[in-house]
């Protein structure tokens, strides 16, 4: 098995560290409703994705989310 020669310095470690920091998801409008959403992935409010409608979405369960901040989206990986 390959061993490391050195050991890294400090500032090595550091800017490794650096570039794997954590990175705030990024939001699109939806072109169709103008919510915001996480890239590549289907609408939660329309139910559209590239132009189409590919979910069938609860309305009320929809509105119920957007109206309690507390809410969050199951796809967003969070605890609650
Ligand atoms: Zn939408």
């Amino acid at each position: 098995m390959a061993v490391p020669k050195r050991r890294q310095s400090k500032s090595r470690q550091k800017m490794r560290r650096g570039a794997k920091r954590w990175q705030a998801p990024i939001l699109n409008k939806c072109p169709e409703c103008g919510s915001t959403v996480l890239s590549h992935i289907a609408c939660p409010s329309c139910g559209y994705y590239k132009g189409r409608k590919v979910l069938v979405v609860n309305d009320m369960w929809f509105r119920r989310v957007v109206r309690h901040p507390s809410h969050r989206f199951p796809f967003t990986g969070s605890s609650q």
